[in-house]
């Protein structure tokens, strides 16, 4: 079956409008957000016209059905990344308070000199909450180091991994380069010395199937607002031996069993970990981006965007002046370039007013921009509903903009 990608942008209306040159615009940033099918604008609509009241709480039938349909998103993320049960699925603000969660929980369990592995592909989201947790505990902060084409020195991760490694935490695909990392080799590994194995899955997730049981890791965070569904919501998956003995890291309504003034104990997970009333309208949005995604099929939608990026390889390696950052064998729908003569920042310009929408910047990713020598790259980064006809018009206006002003 061939992919119909005019029929997915049929459900984007968002790609009907136009660039600064007035032509529809090119939106190949979808690393930072992608946009959104009708199939979530209108269960998010449909569930404020019809369903909306506090969850878990009231006794009404309003109440009854928000709760209904907070659960039945539960259940749609659970299926989305292969998880055991829905309680598995804890939601959230996004990626990085994911990921916050989990290191603040687990500090519980961190003593000084215990080490916590990083990786130069990190997000910092993927750093600094580790960074705040290893300053509260005495834990230390050690970090694998990366190839010259964005690929992990697997053999520098083995020997950093030791008796006092605690947690490897490790992004699934890298942001700025699009390195997708072996993450189940990584877990194999780090569960040999008894290590947690934290995964930030923002990136990965909008590409393709998530697997949490074929990749063995222990924690998986993803962004609602990065895989087709709105702002303001995001999953943790949690191995459910595992979340179950970690302590709450936020206190409020929702997440307790009983509450005196001396002393108060905790619901079961995921309950515990969502404290005050959840983002609900965000969770079913977002499970309505998990269906949509499963429908469209992950495979599909990873094959057309590998498509797409092994065309914009081929035509802006072939610019004379830009240089490629992030070369790895295998890699997500991210390009990151770098040309002579101009910074990325007037490349980003120099795009948007020929109507095509790039990141730039550090990308949130600083330490992977100083092991590749930049300050700062410009980046394509791709959607299911991207095509052929966008890349080719990318690459041809890189070219001007290169030739003119590089
Ligand atoms: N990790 C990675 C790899 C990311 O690309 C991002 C978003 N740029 C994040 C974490 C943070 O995601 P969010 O801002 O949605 O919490």
């Amino acid at each position: 079956m061939t992919f119909d990608v005019d029929a997915v942008r049929a459900q984007f209306p968002i790609l009907r409008e136009a660039g600064l040159d007035g032509r529809p615009l090119v939106y190949f940033d979808n690393a930072a957000s992608s946009q959104k099918p009708l199939a979530v604008l209108d269960a998010i609509r449909a569930y404020y016209e019809h369903d909306h009241a506090n969850v878990h709480r009231g006794v009404h039938v309003l109440s009854r059905r928000a709760t209904e349909a907070y659960e039945a998103a539960r259940t749609d993320v659970a299926r989305f990344v292969g998880a055991a049960s829905p309680d598995e699925i804890v939601f959230t603000r996004g990626t990085t308070e994911a990921l916050n969660l989990v290191a603040y929980a687990w500090a519980a369990f961190l003593s000084p000199g215990d080490e916590i592995l990083l990786t130069e592909l990190e997000h910092h989201s993927n750093i600094v909450p580790w960074q705040l947790v290893a300053r509260q505990t005495g834990a230390r902060i050690r970090a694998v180091p990366i190839h010259d084409d964005g690929t992990l020195d697997l053999e520098a991760f083995e020997a950093l991994l030791g008796p006092r490694t605690k947690v490897v935490a490790v992004t699934h695909v890298s942001n700025a380069l699009g390195t997708v990392v072996d993450v189940a080799h990584i877990a194999e590994r780090a569960h040999a010395h008894g290590a947690i194995v934290v995964v930030d899955g923002a990136q990965a997730a909008p590409h393709g199937a998530v697997d949490v049981a074929a990749l063995g890791a222990d924690f998986y965070a993803l962004s609602g607002h990065k895989m087709y569904g709105p702002t303001g919501i995001g999953a943790l998956w949690g191995r459910a031996s595992l979340l179950e003995q970690m302590p709450p890291w936020q206190g409020g309504g929702e997440m307790i069993e009983t509450v005196t003034f001396e002393e108060s104990t905790w619901a079961p997970p995921p309950a515990r970990f969502e404290a005050g009333t959840p983002n609900i309208a965000g969770a079913v949005g977002l499970g309505a981006a998990a269906r949509w995604m499963l429908d469209l099929g992950p495979a599909a939608i990873a094959a057309h965007e590998a498509s797409l990026l092994a065309r914009a390889t081929e035509l802006v390696g072939a610019i004379a002046g830009v240089r490629l950052v992030g070369t790895a064998p295998h890699k997500a729908g991210v390009l990151s370039f770098v040309t002579d003569g101009l910074h990325p920042h007037d490349i980003g310009t120099l795009l948007d007013e020929q109507g095509i929408a790039v990141r730039t910047g550090h990308h949130c990713a600083q330490p992977v921009m100083r092991r590749m020598g930049v300050d700062a790259t410009a980046r394509a980064s791709f959607a299911a509903y991207n095509t052929l006809a966008e890349v080719e018009r990318f690459a041809a206006a890189l070219q001007r903009t290169v030739t003119l002003f590089g």
